[in-house]
């Protein structure tokens, strides 16, 4: 999937890092890993366009980028896209991986 070229506003993250998100997707895994995931969100945001179902769209895990984190404002999360619409239609926190990353940004600077 390439999103570069999707030209609907970034709503929470600017495409190339969506992309760079889509590229280290773990495929083996994925269909376990997004009904796991899923599960987690029941109350995730269908398309606000096509009314498609969060559990219809496209899931992927991403966190903000390095000033976010030095900021102290970094989140790792959910993204959902609507592949048909081309829109980012939703953004789910995760706590706890949110809380692991700002203590190894407080230790090393890295983001897993
Ligand atoms: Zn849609």
């Amino acid at each position: 999937m390439d999103v570069v070229n999707w030209a609907t506003a970034a709503e929470f993250f600017p495409w190339r890092h969506v992309q760079q998100s889509i590229e280290s997707i773990e495929w083996n895994f994925r269909t376990i890993w997004v009904e796991f995931t899923q599960k987690d969100y029941p109350d995730a945001r269908p398309c606000p366009k096509c009314a498609s179902l969060a559990t219809d769209l496209f899931w992927l895990s991403t966190s903000d980028l390095e000033p976010a984190w030095d900021a102290g404002s970094g989140r790792v999360g959910f993204l959902t896209l609507c592949e048909r619409c081309r829109v980012q239609v939703d953004f789910l926190i995760d706590q706890e991986l949110t809380d692991l990353q700002a203590d190894q940004w407080r230790g090393c600077r890295t983001l897993s």
